[in-house]
């Protein structure tokens, strides 16, 4: 894509004044803005397109190299089309003056438009987030919880409700940055003189300053303290599930915002049962002659016992499926299996007369393997059950 012409990019005529060329970029800026304009991608080549317009001509000197030369004579061929060079923090820090409080200020809350400045004004910086780890049981994941957790935290201060002052009078408006929070700092670079605009480092932004403090907080505007939360565990979380309660964290300091209380869930190990994915898996031994003959079973599941048919010849490395009684998947109707592994218990000790008793089954046909062959291998069962 051609570079289009600085002027053109502004809609400002060649001979246009400083002001002018100020004016029109604040309003091909304000068009384009990222704050107006989210997500969209041709608004953002736009708005950079400006700013490297309003860099140039900005500057008499590099203004008057660009009159003379063209894009040429200020590197700009170099950086290719849509004023690609700049990135977006570039724009904010360098030309934050043009997005001052008189209009992006009010006009976006304070929120997008001042990116220059770090933290709310008026309010302490924000509290960190909090951790904490969850242990739950096989049944709990399943059927979700409450719990009711103690957490050690800072929480406003009662005494001075967040503020951190003693009494009303004990706030004051910043004298450093006149209450607005941030400071305009002019400093000299190759580009010409830029204005920024920075987080007043008297008030940290705040605004305020607290002459007299609360004597409960110390002028922090919270207290380190115990706190009851209630957590509402959805079914189907899994070990290594992160559960985000926002504002649930620290609080801020004099008044800032909360930070979030992150659950991390830990999975309790089972007795009998191991968890794989949203299924559960459960490994059964039955005897010899009940695979022989059949036999009906209880079987433990995360929702309590379950009987089950072992029809008669069950082989072993055999897997029956419960359906739908393994693990429901969070915010859905879905649910895991219950898969059943057979193992059959081979004797270790055998009475003489017990052993007497095989040998004489150990040349019978009947005991010898025939498997049949439309009877899946293992490898084929193993992907079955972890499918
Ligand atoms: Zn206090
Ligand atoms: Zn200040």
């Amino acid at each position: 894509m051609a570079k289009r012409d600085y002027y053109e990019v502004l809609g400002v005529a060649k001979g246009a004044s400083a002001d002018d060329i100020k004016k029109a970029y604040r309003k091909v800026a304000m068009q384009y803005h990222p704050d107006r304009n989210p997500g969209d991608k041709s608004a953002e080549e736009k708005f950079k397109e400006a700013a490297e317009a309003y860099e140039v001509l900005s500057d008499a000197d590099k203004r008057s190299q660009y009159d003379r030369f063209g894009h040429a004579g200020v590197g700009g061929g170099a950086r290719g089309g849509g004023g690609a060079g700049m990135n977006m923090d570039d724009i904010f820090s360098q030309f934050g003056d043009i997005f001052g409080d008189d209009i992006f200020g009010s006009f976006f809350g304070g929120g997008g438009g001042g990116r220059a400045r770090s933290g709310g004004r008026g309010r302490g910086a924000r509290g960190s987030n909090l951790r904490i780890k969850l242990k739950l049981t096989y049944e709990e994941m399943a059927k979700g919880a409450s719990r009711t957790v103690k957490v050690k935290k800072y929480v406003g201060c009662g005494t001075c409700k967040g503020s951190g002052a003693k009494d009303k009078g004990s706030v004051q408006n910043c004298t450093t940055c006149n209450g607005s929070g941030q400071v305009r700092k002019v400093t000299n670079t190759f580009l010409g003189q830029m204005q920024t605009v920075t987080t007043c480092p008297s008030c940290n932004g705040e605004g305020s300053v607290v002459t007299g403090k609360c004597s409960a907080c110390r002028g922090e505007g919270r207290t380190y303290a115990d706190e009851t939360v209630t957590l509402d565990i959805p079914a189907g979380v899994q070990e290594g599930m992160q559960l985000s309660l926002s504002g649930k964290g620290n609080a801020g300091e004099r008044g800032g915002p909360n930070g979030d209380l992150i659950v991390l869930i830990e999975e309790e190990a089972h007795a009998q049962l191991q968890r794989e994915g949203n299924n559960v898996v459960f490994d059964l031994h039955i005897s010899f002659p009940d695979a022989v003959f059949g036999t009906s079973i209880e079987v433990p599941t995360i929702d309590g016992k379950a009987k089950i048919k072992i029809p008669a010849g069950t082989q072993a490395g055999k897997i029956f499926r419960l359906k739908g009684k393994g693990f429901p998947v969070v915010n859905s109707y879905e649910r895991g299996d219950q898969l059943i592994h057979v193992n059959i218990w081979t004797p270790q000790h055998l009475t003489s007369e017990e052993k007497a008793m095989l040998e004489k089954m150990q040349s019978s046909d009947n005991f010898k393997p025939n498997p049949d062959k439309s009877e899946k291998s293992f490898f084929e069962r193993v992907r079955e059950m972890f499918s």
